[in-house]
Protein backbone atom coordinates (compact mmCIF):
# COMPACT_ATOMS: atom_id res chain seq x y z
CA UNK A 1 0.00 0.00 0.00
CA UNK A 2 1.40 3.57 -0.86
CA UNK A 3 1.26 5.70 2.01
CA UNK A 4 -0.86 8.78 2.32
CA UNK A 5 0.24 12.08 2.37
CA UNK A 6 -0.97 12.62 5.52
CA UNK A 7 1.03 9.32 6.72
CA UNK A 8 4.09 10.92 5.02
CA UNK A 9 3.32 14.51 6.59
CA UNK A 10 3.22 12.94 10.00
CA UNK A 11 6.61 11.68 9.30
CA UNK A 12 8.61 14.61 7.88
CA UNK A 13 7.13 17.89 9.37
CA UNK A 14 6.34 20.08 12.42
CA UNK A 15 3.09 21.81 12.06
CA UNK A 16 1.71 25.78 13.52
CA UNK A 17 0.38 25.91 16.78
CA UNK A 18 -0.06 21.68 17.33
CA UNK A 19 -0.36 20.05 19.77
CA UNK A 20 2.10 16.95 18.79
CA UNK A 21 1.21 14.06 21.45
CA UNK A 22 -1.73 12.31 19.54
CA UNK A 23 -1.89 14.94 17.18
CA UNK A 24 -4.89 14.15 14.57
CA UNK A 25 -3.83 13.13 10.77
CA UNK A 26 -4.09 16.63 9.21
CA UNK A 27 -6.65 17.17 6.15
CA UNK A 28 -4.58 16.70 2.94
CA UNK A 29 -6.27 19.35 0.25
CA UNK A 30 -5.48 19.14 -2.79
CA UNK A 31 -6.97 22.28 -4.61
CA UNK A 32 -8.96 25.37 -3.71
CA UNK A 33 -11.91 26.92 -6.17
CA UNK A 34 -13.32 30.19 -4.41
CA UNK A 35 -14.45 30.16 -1.46
CA UNK A 36 -13.88 26.21 -1.09
CA UNK A 37 -11.18 24.49 -0.40
CA UNK A 38 -10.89 20.27 -1.82
CA UNK A 39 -9.62 17.26 0.04
CA UNK A 40 -7.97 14.34 -1.64
CA UNK A 41 -11.38 12.55 -1.19
CA UNK A 42 -13.41 15.59 -3.45
CA UNK A 43 -14.96 16.51 -0.59
CA UNK A 44 -15.92 20.30 -0.55
CA UNK A 45 -15.13 22.87 2.69
CA UNK A 46 -16.00 26.32 3.15
CA UNK A 47 -13.14 28.04 4.10
CA UNK A 48 -14.94 30.35 6.69
CA UNK A 49 -11.66 31.76 8.06
CA UNK A 50 -10.07 32.74 5.02
CA UNK A 51 -7.19 30.14 5.96
CA UNK A 52 -6.18 32.53 9.33
CA UNK A 53 -7.79 35.65 7.46
CA UNK A 54 -5.26 35.92 4.63
CA UNK A 55 -7.47 34.82 1.68
CA UNK A 56 -10.05 37.80 0.14
CA UNK A 57 -10.90 36.72 -3.24
CA UNK A 58 -11.29 33.28 -3.14
CA UNK A 59 -8.59 30.05 -3.73
CA UNK A 60 -6.73 29.72 -6.35
CA UNK A 61 -7.79 33.14 -8.04
CA UNK A 62 -6.81 33.08 -11.89
CA UNK A 63 -6.73 36.75 -12.03
CA UNK A 64 -4.21 36.44 -9.49
CA UNK A 65 -2.40 33.13 -10.66
CA UNK A 66 -2.07 34.61 -14.31
CA UNK A 67 -0.43 38.10 -12.76
CA UNK A 68 1.91 35.93 -10.41
CA UNK A 69 3.05 33.58 -13.57
CA UNK A 70 3.43 37.05 -15.85
CA UNK A 71 5.59 38.14 -13.35
CA UNK A 72 7.69 35.01 -12.89
CA UNK A 73 8.40 34.77 -16.08
CA UNK A 74 9.91 38.49 -16.38
CA UNK A 75 11.38 39.08 -13.05
CA UNK A 76 11.50 36.66 -10.02
CA UNK A 77 13.79 38.72 -7.40
CA UNK A 78 16.24 41.49 -6.75
CA UNK A 79 18.23 42.95 -4.05
CA UNK A 80 16.04 45.83 -3.24
CA UNK A 81 18.81 47.82 -1.98
CA UNK A 82 20.31 50.10 -4.92
CA UNK A 83 17.92 47.99 -7.02
CA UNK A 84 13.89 48.60 -7.99
CA UNK A 85 11.21 47.46 -10.06
CA UNK A 86 7.99 48.14 -11.22
CA UNK A 87 5.38 46.12 -9.03
CA UNK A 88 7.40 47.42 -5.65
CA UNK A 89 6.99 51.14 -6.56
CA UNK A 90 3.52 50.70 -7.89
CA UNK A 91 2.45 48.78 -5.19
CA UNK A 92 3.52 51.45 -2.52
CA UNK A 93 2.49 54.39 -4.91
CA UNK A 94 -1.34 52.60 -4.60
CA UNK A 95 -0.99 51.69 -1.17
CA UNK A 96 -0.30 55.03 -0.49
CA UNK A 97 -3.64 56.00 -2.09
CA UNK A 98 -5.57 54.09 0.12
CA UNK A 99 -3.33 54.53 3.11
CA UNK A 100 -3.74 58.06 5.46
CA UNK A 101 -2.48 61.53 3.88
CA UNK A 102 0.20 61.41 6.66
CA UNK A 103 1.85 58.33 5.68
CA UNK A 104 4.41 59.19 3.33
CA UNK A 105 6.91 55.88 3.07
CA UNK A 106 6.39 52.04 2.70
CA UNK A 107 9.36 49.84 4.07
CA UNK A 108 8.82 45.91 2.90
CA UNK A 109 9.18 42.94 4.65
CA UNK A 110 7.88 39.45 4.33
CA UNK A 111 4.75 39.27 7.06
CA UNK A 112 2.94 40.16 9.69
CA UNK A 113 5.46 39.57 12.88
CA UNK A 114 8.26 41.40 10.45
CA UNK A 115 5.45 44.00 10.01
CA UNK A 116 5.40 44.58 13.64
CA UNK A 117 9.44 44.25 14.17
CA UNK A 118 10.09 47.05 11.63
CA UNK A 119 7.98 49.27 13.45
CA UNK A 120 8.80 48.92 16.93
CA UNK A 121 12.77 49.53 15.75
CA UNK A 122 11.41 52.48 13.33
CA UNK A 123 9.64 54.24 16.59
CA UNK A 124 12.99 53.24 18.77
CA UNK A 125 15.14 54.41 16.42
CA UNK A 126 13.36 57.79 15.75
CA UNK A 127 13.43 58.56 19.24
CA UNK A 128 17.47 57.46 19.51
CA UNK A 129 18.13 58.95 16.24
CA UNK A 130 16.49 62.73 17.52
CA UNK A 131 19.23 61.83 20.46
CA UNK A 132 16.51 61.47 22.92
CA UNK A 133 16.37 57.48 23.25
CA UNK A 134 12.72 56.39 25.20
CA UNK A 135 12.59 53.01 26.50
CA UNK A 136 8.60 52.22 27.08
CA UNK A 137 6.24 50.59 25.13
CA UNK A 138 2.64 50.83 25.64
CA UNK A 139 0.36 47.86 24.33
CA UNK A 140 -3.11 46.75 24.80
CA UNK A 141 -3.61 43.93 27.43
CA UNK A 142 -4.97 40.97 25.66
CA UNK A 143 -3.07 41.54 22.30
CA UNK A 144 -1.40 39.96 19.59
CA UNK A 145 0.88 41.18 17.53
CA UNK A 146 3.23 37.94 15.66
CA UNK A 147 5.12 35.73 17.07
CA UNK A 148 8.90 36.93 16.68
CA UNK A 149 10.72 38.15 19.75
CA UNK A 150 9.54 42.00 19.41
CA UNK A 151 5.73 41.42 18.46
CA UNK A 152 5.90 38.68 21.31
CA UNK A 153 7.14 41.32 23.92
CA UNK A 154 4.28 43.64 22.89
CA UNK A 155 1.53 41.08 23.05
CA UNK A 156 -0.37 39.62 26.31
CA UNK A 157 1.44 37.08 28.57
CA UNK A 158 0.07 33.28 27.59
CA UNK A 159 0.61 30.21 27.18
CA UNK A 160 2.01 30.92 23.89
CA UNK A 161 5.03 32.63 25.23
CA UNK A 162 5.58 31.87 28.73
CA UNK A 163 8.75 29.95 27.99
CA UNK A 164 10.38 32.95 26.66
CA UNK A 165 9.02 35.17 28.93
CA UNK A 166 12.10 36.00 30.62
CA UNK A 167 14.19 36.92 27.27
CA UNK A 168 10.87 39.62 26.52
CA UNK A 169 11.00 43.04 27.19
CA UNK A 170 8.17 44.56 28.95
CA UNK A 171 5.30 47.02 27.71
CA UNK A 172 3.31 48.95 29.78
CA UNK A 173 0.10 46.98 29.43
CA UNK A 174 -3.21 48.83 29.88
CA UNK A 175 -7.01 47.88 29.36
CA UNK A 176 -8.93 47.48 25.94
CA UNK A 177 -11.33 50.23 26.12
CA UNK A 178 -14.31 47.84 25.94
CA UNK A 179 -17.64 48.43 27.48
CA UNK A 180 -17.40 49.01 30.78
CA UNK A 181 -13.18 49.70 31.01
CA UNK A 182 -12.74 52.84 28.83
CA UNK A 183 -12.20 55.21 32.16
CA UNK A 184 -9.32 52.70 33.26
CA UNK A 185 -8.24 51.99 29.43
CA UNK A 186 -7.87 55.72 29.74
CA UNK A 187 -6.74 56.51 33.14
CA UNK A 188 -3.74 54.06 32.57
CA UNK A 189 -2.73 55.33 29.27
CA UNK A 190 -2.46 58.59 30.67
CA UNK A 191 -0.36 57.87 34.05
CA UNK A 192 1.73 55.84 31.32
CA UNK A 193 2.31 58.87 28.74
CA UNK A 194 2.97 61.18 31.67
CA UNK A 195 5.95 59.09 31.82
CA UNK A 196 9.36 60.69 29.88
CA UNK A 197 10.10 57.57 28.94
CA UNK A 198 7.33 56.51 26.48
CA UNK A 199 8.43 55.78 22.93
CA UNK A 200 5.47 54.53 21.48
CA UNK A 201 2.05 52.99 21.58
CA UNK A 202 1.16 49.80 19.90
CA UNK A 203 -2.25 48.28 19.35
CA UNK A 204 -4.96 46.23 17.01
CA UNK A 205 -7.56 48.92 15.91
CA UNK A 206 -10.90 48.37 17.05
CA UNK A 207 -10.87 44.50 16.52
CA UNK A 208 -8.24 42.17 18.40
CA UNK A 209 -7.94 38.87 16.51
CA UNK A 210 -5.96 36.32 18.05
CA UNK A 211 -7.23 37.36 21.97
CA UNK A 212 -10.62 36.57 20.55
CA UNK A 213 -12.24 38.37 17.94
CA UNK A 214 -12.54 41.18 20.84
CA UNK A 215 -14.17 44.62 19.79
CA UNK A 216 -14.44 48.08 20.70
CA UNK A 217 -15.92 51.34 19.63
CA UNK A 218 -13.99 54.04 17.12
CA UNK A 219 -15.29 56.46 19.62
CA UNK A 220 -12.73 54.80 22.22
CA UNK A 221 -9.75 54.50 19.80
CA UNK A 222 -10.06 57.97 18.62
CA UNK A 223 -9.40 59.35 22.41
CA UNK A 224 -6.74 57.44 22.66
CA UNK A 225 -5.21 58.28 19.83
CA UNK A 226 -5.89 62.38 20.51
CA UNK A 227 -4.06 61.54 24.16
CA UNK A 228 -1.16 59.58 22.70
CA UNK A 229 -0.80 63.05 19.81
CA UNK A 230 -1.08 65.16 23.14
CA UNK A 231 2.27 63.73 24.54
CA UNK A 232 3.97 63.19 21.41
CA UNK A 233 3.97 59.48 21.71
CA UNK A 234 3.93 57.01 18.21
CA UNK A 235 1.27 55.51 17.98
CA UNK A 236 1.64 52.32 15.63
CA UNK A 237 -1.98 50.60 14.41
CA UNK A 238 -1.05 46.76 13.94
CA UNK A 239 -3.41 46.28 10.75
CA UNK A 240 -2.47 43.09 9.85
CA UNK A 241 -5.73 41.45 10.59
CA UNK A 242 -7.98 44.23 9.91
CA UNK A 243 -6.68 45.76 6.81
CA UNK A 244 -7.57 45.10 3.52
CA UNK A 245 -11.55 45.52 3.72
CA UNK A 246 -11.82 43.15 6.46
CA UNK A 247 -13.76 45.32 8.52
CA UNK A 248 -15.93 47.03 6.13
CA UNK A 249 -13.56 50.15 5.36
CA UNK A 250 -10.03 49.85 3.59
CA UNK A 251 -8.21 50.12 7.13
CA UNK A 252 -9.95 49.78 10.66
CA UNK A 253 -8.71 53.30 11.70
CA UNK A 254 -10.61 54.93 8.70
CA UNK A 255 -13.20 54.76 11.35
CA UNK A 256 -11.35 57.54 13.28
CA UNK A 257 -10.20 60.68 12.43
CA UNK A 258 -7.08 61.28 14.32
CA UNK A 259 -4.68 58.96 12.08
CA UNK A 260 -1.45 56.61 13.28
CA UNK A 261 1.86 57.15 12.76
CA UNK A 262 3.03 54.04 11.54
CA UNK A 263 0.68 51.15 10.10
CA UNK A 264 1.47 47.46 9.79
CA UNK A 265 0.05 45.09 6.85
CA UNK A 266 0.42 41.96 5.64
CA UNK A 267 -2.34 38.92 5.67
CA UNK A 268 -4.80 39.96 3.00
CA UNK A 269 -2.22 41.99 0.88
CA UNK A 270 -1.49 39.66 -1.79
CA UNK A 271 -4.91 38.35 -1.46
CA UNK A 272 -3.55 35.27 0.33
CA UNK A 273 -1.39 34.06 -2.52
CA UNK A 274 1.93 35.03 -1.35
CA UNK A 275 3.66 36.04 1.67
CA UNK A 276 4.63 40.19 2.63
CA UNK A 277 4.44 42.55 4.98
CA UNK A 278 4.12 46.47 4.98
CA UNK A 279 5.11 49.14 7.27
CA UNK A 280 3.83 52.76 6.36
CA UNK A 281 5.06 55.82 8.47
CA UNK A 282 4.37 59.55 8.44
CA UNK A 283 6.97 61.87 7.11
CA UNK A 284 8.26 63.15 10.24
CA UNK A 285 9.26 59.44 11.46
CA UNK A 286 11.12 59.27 7.92
CA UNK A 287 12.68 62.57 8.01
CA UNK A 288 14.55 61.52 11.02
CA UNK A 289 16.41 58.95 9.24
CA UNK A 290 17.69 61.24 6.67
CA UNK A 291 20.79 62.48 7.65
CA UNK A 292 24.85 62.83 6.84
CA UNK A 293 24.79 60.77 10.28
CA UNK A 294 25.76 57.14 8.78
CA UNK A 295 24.65 56.27 12.80
CA UNK A 296 20.81 57.25 12.06
CA UNK A 297 20.62 54.89 9.02
CA UNK A 298 17.59 52.17 9.08
CA UNK A 299 19.92 48.79 9.36
CA UNK A 300 17.50 46.41 8.58
CA UNK A 301 16.15 44.45 5.94
CA UNK A 302 14.81 40.99 4.68
CA UNK A 303 16.63 38.50 1.84
CA UNK A 304 12.92 38.98 -0.11
CA UNK A 305 12.24 42.29 1.00
CA UNK A 306 9.67 43.11 -1.86
CA UNK A 307 10.51 40.36 -3.64
CA UNK A 308 8.54 40.63 -7.27
CA UNK A 309 6.30 38.09 -7.50
CA UNK A 310 4.46 39.03 -3.73
CA UNK A 311 4.20 42.80 -4.91
CA UNK A 312 2.84 41.29 -8.23
CA UNK A 313 0.44 39.09 -6.26
CA UNK A 314 -0.59 42.36 -3.75
CA UNK A 315 -1.40 44.75 -6.91
CA UNK A 316 -3.63 41.54 -8.58
CA UNK A 317 -5.34 41.92 -5.24
CA UNK A 318 -5.57 45.41 -5.06
CA UNK A 319 -7.55 46.13 -8.52
CA UNK A 320 -9.86 42.96 -6.98
CA UNK A 321 -10.25 44.98 -4.47
CA UNK A 322 -10.87 47.71 -5.88
CA UNK A 323 -13.87 46.97 -7.87
CA UNK A 324 -17.26 48.14 -7.15
CA UNK A 325 -18.26 44.57 -7.65
CA UNK A 326 -16.32 43.79 -4.53
CA UNK A 327 -17.19 46.49 -2.32
CA UNK A 328 -20.73 45.08 -3.05
CA UNK A 329 -19.63 41.73 -1.54
CA UNK A 330 -18.27 43.05 1.54
CA UNK A 331 -21.58 45.00 2.12
CA UNK A 332 -23.84 42.13 1.40
CA UNK A 333 -21.23 40.17 4.10
CA UNK A 334 -21.60 42.67 6.82
CA UNK A 335 -25.48 43.02 6.26
CA UNK A 336 -25.61 39.49 6.51
CA UNK A 337 -23.61 39.05 9.51
CA UNK A 338 -25.43 42.02 11.11
CA UNK A 339 -28.59 39.59 11.24
CA UNK A 340 -27.00 36.72 11.99
CA UNK A 341 -25.74 38.95 14.99
CA UNK A 342 -29.10 39.90 16.06
CA UNK A 343 -30.49 36.37 15.75
CA UNK A 344 -28.24 35.11 17.59
CA UNK A 345 -27.76 37.91 20.65
CA UNK A 346 -29.98 36.38 23.16
CA UNK A 347 -29.76 32.87 22.36
CA UNK A 348 -29.23 31.05 25.60
CA UNK A 349 -25.94 28.84 24.43
CA UNK A 350 -24.53 32.37 23.79
CA UNK A 351 -22.77 34.56 26.01
CA UNK A 352 -21.59 37.28 23.86
CA UNK A 353 -21.94 38.40 19.89
CA UNK A 354 -20.12 40.55 18.24
CA UNK A 355 -19.53 41.96 14.59
CA UNK A 356 -17.58 44.35 12.61
CA UNK A 357 -17.56 44.36 9.18
CA UNK A 358 -16.89 41.06 7.38
CA UNK A 359 -16.56 39.56 10.78
CA UNK A 360 -18.97 37.75 13.02
CA UNK A 361 -17.79 36.57 16.68
CA UNK A 362 -19.92 34.42 18.76
CA UNK A 363 -18.81 33.64 22.28
CA UNK A 364 -20.17 30.34 23.16
CA UNK A 365 -21.22 29.71 26.96
CA UNK A 366 -18.63 27.47 28.82
CA UNK A 367 -18.51 25.92 32.20
CA UNK A 368 -14.25 25.80 31.62
CA UNK A 369 -14.68 29.76 30.78
CA UNK A 370 -13.04 31.55 27.92
CA UNK A 371 -9.55 30.67 27.13
CA UNK A 372 -7.85 29.83 24.17
CA UNK A 373 -7.64 25.84 24.94
CA UNK A 374 -11.18 25.74 25.64
CA UNK A 375 -11.79 22.14 24.65
CA UNK A 376 -14.86 23.66 22.61
CA UNK A 377 -13.34 25.02 20.05
CA UNK A 378 -11.83 21.65 18.94
CA UNK A 379 -15.01 20.25 19.36
CA UNK A 380 -17.00 23.10 17.49
CA UNK A 381 -14.26 22.84 14.68
CA UNK A 382 -15.12 19.00 13.70
CA UNK A 383 -18.87 19.85 13.64
CA UNK A 384 -18.58 22.24 11.33
CA UNK A 385 -15.93 19.89 9.26
CA UNK A 386 -18.11 17.39 9.18
CA UNK A 387 -20.63 19.58 7.71
CA UNK A 388 -18.56 20.90 5.13
CA UNK A 389 -17.59 24.07 6.83
CA UNK A 390 -13.84 25.06 7.86
CA UNK A 391 -13.97 27.37 10.91
CA UNK A 392 -11.16 27.69 13.84
CA UNK A 393 -12.69 29.19 16.84
CA UNK A 394 -10.27 30.50 19.65
CA UNK A 395 -11.38 28.54 22.28
CA UNK A 396 -14.99 28.92 22.54
CA UNK A 397 -15.23 31.69 20.90
CA UNK A 398 -16.88 30.63 17.14
CA UNK A 399 -16.05 33.15 14.66
CA UNK A 400 -16.52 33.72 10.73
CA UNK A 401 -14.14 35.94 8.17
CA UNK A 402 -14.89 34.73 5.00
CA UNK A 403 -13.24 34.93 1.53
CA UNK A 404 -15.43 38.32 0.03
CA UNK A 405 -16.48 36.03 -2.98
CA UNK A 406 -18.65 33.95 -0.38
CA UNK A 407 -21.78 33.60 -2.21
CA UNK A 408 -25.40 33.68 -0.52
CA UNK A 409 -25.75 30.18 -0.29
CA UNK A 410 -22.73 29.73 1.40
CA UNK A 411 -22.86 32.46 3.33
CA UNK A 412 -27.25 30.94 4.33
CA UNK A 413 -24.71 27.73 4.78
CA UNK A 414 -23.14 28.74 7.25
CA UNK A 415 -26.23 29.98 9.05
CA UNK A 416 -27.55 26.33 9.06
CA UNK A 417 -24.61 24.80 10.81
CA UNK A 418 -24.45 27.25 13.36
CA UNK A 419 -28.51 26.85 13.97
CA UNK A 420 -27.30 22.85 14.14
CA UNK A 421 -24.57 23.60 16.17
CA UNK A 422 -26.89 25.97 19.46
CA UNK A 423 -29.05 22.98 19.02
CA UNK A 424 -27.19 19.93 20.10
CA UNK A 425 -24.69 22.57 22.28
CA UNK A 426 -25.71 21.02 25.24
CA UNK A 427 -24.47 17.41 24.59
CA UNK A 428 -21.86 17.98 21.93
C1 LIG B 1 -1.43 37.34 12.31
C2 LIG B 1 -1.13 38.61 12.97
C3 LIG B 1 0.19 39.05 13.12
C4 LIG B 1 1.36 38.23 12.70
O1 LIG B 1 1.38 37.99 11.32
P1 LIG B 1 2.21 36.75 10.75
O2 LIG B 1 2.18 36.95 9.26
O3 LIG B 1 1.47 35.52 11.17
O4 LIG B 1 3.58 36.80 11.30
C5 LIG B 1 0.40 40.28 13.70
N1 LIG B 1 -0.63 41.04 14.12
C6 LIG B 1 -1.91 40.66 13.99
C7 LIG B 1 -3.01 41.55 14.46
C8 LIG B 1 -2.21 39.42 13.42
O5 LIG B 1 -3.48 39.03 13.32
Amino acid sequence: MTESIAERDKKVTWHPFTHQKDAAYPLHIVRGEGAYLIDDAGKKYIDAFSSWWVNLHGHANPYIAEKIFEQAKTLEQVAFSDFTHLQAVTLAERLLEHLPPNQRKIFYSDNGSTAIEVALKMAIQYHYNKRAPKRKIIAFENGYHGDTFGSMSVAERNVFNTPFSSFLFDPIFIPIPVKGKEYSSFEKLEAALKDKDVCAFIFEPLVQGAGGMVMYEAEQLEKILKLCKGYSCITIADEVMTGFGRTGKFLATDYISEKPDIICLSKGITGGFMPLGVTSCAGFIYEAFVSQDKTKTFYHGHSYTANPIACAAANASLDLLEKAATRKQIEIISSFFTQLQHKYANHPAISNSRKLGTILALELKSPEGTFYLNEMGKKVGTFFLQRGIIVRPLGNILYFIPPYCISKAQLEKLEKCTDELLSVIDNL
